[in-house]
């Protein structure tokens, strides 16, 4: 008897080859053309099986994910976390990054040129190194990146492209491109050097661009300047000549064409529906969703990244077009292509969603509003197979059933 006993219970650990299974749940993996109903097993922290039907008994744990969405962890490719010292930093509006990553789905941020190469091992090891989510960089053009003011990003002075460059091939691990930013001189050499670096670091470039001149004009960053594969951010941003008599200019098309991309990057003055909405009504959709997400966007706009998915999704984007875009596109874009995708050996970086139906209201970055009829909720997130976010105890135990449970591990 006891031997039998043995036998059986041998066979059910060996049958339990995977450490969680998600049950139920309808994926939604656009790398690998899905969109249904599937399982997700994970194992070593790494996607392992994603199958019609994976039964229970292959796993230690199973979590009913019925009536959810399963997608990618979320990537967004413009957010602030460097909280450094000094009035040389963007410290007083940078936000850390765990706080607001997994709650919306994101397991990947990248900071967008809050430092710069003098500042970047700083940035490092106060942030990158102490965060559970992967925490990527742009690195800015200026050498101690942005400044708590406009002023820091006027310096020519401080931009060094060799030195940049450098710095980029040092960390190939963590900065993934170059940034320039909010400089307003009428002339091209923020542009210029930002661009010398990206081609000596063969990475692409982030433009954050938000005034123009007749010397300086939009249509030629995006149809002459920008190089395929090179970011342009704060595409709703009312100052960005998108629209004229309520169209959108043929050259944004054009721009598009070329393989200049087109990202949300939603911030506290950059997202507005009465640009976005047409846009999106004529076809002109970002290729990537992100927040700029700092002190001010993520209170009054409330730029988080499920937030700012959803405004998308009620300003006339499907589902899978949301999804897409802060997913596959977003590690396209920062050509990490391991990122973003479902794929059996992939690192287990997953969001569960729900989509729930009623009436929401949605506040853009001039505090106007949009009604709409759906809203994404994150109810999971699992960053490298950990569950680092479960809203509401999805897989969690009944307390009442648990016996003397213990979060000691
Ligand atoms: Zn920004």
């Amino acid at each position: 008897m006891r031997f039998a006993l043995g036998l059986f219970l041998s066979a059910a650990l060996f049958g339990q080859q995977y450490d969680l299974l998600l049950q139920g749940g309808t994926v939604i993996d656009a790398r690998n053309k899905i969109s249904g109903r599937r399982d997700v097993a994970i194992a070593d922290g790494k996607v392992a099986a994603v199958e019609p039907n994976i039964p229970a008994s292959k796993a230690k744990k199973t979590v009913d994910v019925g009536g959810l969405y399963v997608t990618p962890g979320l990537i967004d490719i413009h957010v602030h976390v460097f909280a450094g010292e000094g009035p040389e930093y963007m410290g007083t509006s940078s936000v850390f990054p765990d706080d607001h990553s997994f709650r919306s789905g994101v397991t990947t941020m990248v900071d967008a040129g809050s430092s710069g190469w003098k500042s970047f091992p700083d940035f490092k090891r106060r942030t990158i190194d102490r965060s559970r989510t992967r925490v990527l960089s742009l690195l800015n053009i200026i050498g101690t990146g942005m400044g708590g003011n406009n002023s820091t990003e006027q310096n020519t002075a401080d931009m060094d492209p060799e030195s940049t460059a450098k710095r980029v091939k040092e960390f190939p691990a963590n900065i993934v491109g170059i940034k320039t930013a909010h400089y307003t001189a009428p002339n091209w050499i923020a542009v210029e050097k930002a661009l010398e670096a990206a081609n000596l670091a063969n990475v692409p470039l982030m433009v954050d661009f938000g005034q123009f001149s007749k010397e300086r004009p939009f249509e030629e960053l995006v149809t002459k300047r920008l190089r395929p594969g090179d970011i342009y951010t704060h595409t709703y941003l009312p100052s960005v000549p998108m629209l004229e008599n309520g169209k959108v200019r043929p050259y944004l098309f054009e721009a598009r064409k070329r393989g200049v991309l087109f990202d949300v990057g939603h911030g506290s003055g950059s997202f507005w529906f009465r640009i976005a909405v047409p846009a999106i009504e004529q076809g002109f959709l970002p290729d990537t969703i992100s927040t700029d997400i700092h002190t001010s966007s993520i209170m009054l706009p409330r730029a988080n990244m499920i937030t700012t998915m959803s405004k998308l999704l009620n300003a006339g984007m499907t589902l899978e077009q949301v999804i897409e875009r802060s997913t596959v596109n977003a590690a396209r874009a920062i050509r990490r292509p391991e990122l973003g995708k479902l794929t059996e050996g992939a690192e287990a970086d997953i969001a569960l969603i729900e989509v729930r139906r009623g009436k929401f209201g949605y506040v853009d970055s001039g505090h106007g509003k949009l009604i709409g009829a759906r809203k994404l909720r994150c109810v999971m997130t699992i960053r490298a197979g950990q569950i680092v976010w479960d809203s509401e105890g999805l897989a969690a135990a009944e307390w009442k059933a648990a016996g003397a449970y213990s979060n000691f591990k």
